[in-house]
């Protein structure tokens, strides 16, 4: 899915003046391609997936993810388009804590009513991936937390989404562990056609992406 924002901007209201996040904002992915956006804490990263993720509206400008611009949606469309499209994972797992791995992976697909059949062969497929078809039917309590963002991983893929969204998906991990899920996301990017795109302040982890942007000033500049 290619992924394109025009002049996006973004603030939010103060008190004083409004604090400006993103201004006139320039974004152009290629379908398939991966993307690591870099920036010092507070400098907006967040806020810029959460709006290419169709979670926040912009202020002005617009978003084009494939075809669709997500905005023009009503509110059903667009959480059926953000569910089958988009996958999410953020630095905490949000993983049910009374379902095991196997029902977390499958819970999206749940809401698309797809045959369950179906469903499980592909979460333990991509478990398996990820390296986590041993673990399927323990509980994300009984789970390293490297092997609950692997699981957030798989779930996020299920879908088989146009594009992987991540907000600093090694921000809880260790320094070891946050390696060996970067090396997950290399072999993901090979094996998955989905768009990537990852917003991190760790240069490991943005150097194992395609392309490295870094959101300075209000906007993206290109980096390396
Ligand atoms: P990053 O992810 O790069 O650390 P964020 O996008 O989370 O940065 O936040 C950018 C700036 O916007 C920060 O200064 C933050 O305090 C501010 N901010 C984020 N969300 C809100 C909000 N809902 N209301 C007001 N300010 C916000
Ligand atoms: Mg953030």
């Amino acid at each position: 899915m290619r992924i394109r924002a025009e002049n996006l901007s973004k603030s939010y209201p103060t008190p004083s003046e409004p604090l400006v996040i993103l201004d006139n904002l320039q974004l152009d992915v290629a379908s398939g391609d991966s993307v690591a956006i870099r920036g010092p804490s507070g400098c907006g990263k967040s806020t810029l997936l959460h709006i290419l993720g169709t979670l926040e509206n912009p202020d002005s400008g617009t978003v084009s993810l494939g075809e669709t611009d997500p905005f023009s949606l009503g509110e059903n469309e667009l959480a059926g388009f953000r569910n089958t499209e988009i996958g999410f994972i953020f630095q905490e797992h949000y993983l049910l804590p009374q379902c095991t791995v196997l029902e977390n992976t499958i819970l999206p697909l749940l809401i698309t009513r797809e045959a369950p059949e179906k469903g499980e062969a592909r979460a333990k497929d991509l478990l398996g991936r990820v390296g986590l078809l041993e673990r399927a039917h323990h509980r994300p309590s009984e789970l390293s937390g490297g092997e609950r963002q692997r699981a957030a991983i798989a779930r996020a893929l299920i879908n088989s989404p146009g594009l992987l969204l991540c907000d600093e998906p090694t921000g809880n991990l260790d320094g070891e562990t946050a390696s060996r899920v970067g090396d997950l996301f290399v072999e993901i990017q090979e094996s998955v056609s989905s768009t990537i795109i990852v917003v991190t302040h760790s240069e490991d982890l943005a150097c194992r992406f395609n392309r490295q942007l870094v959101l300075s000033g209000k906007k993206l500049l290109e980096s390396g």
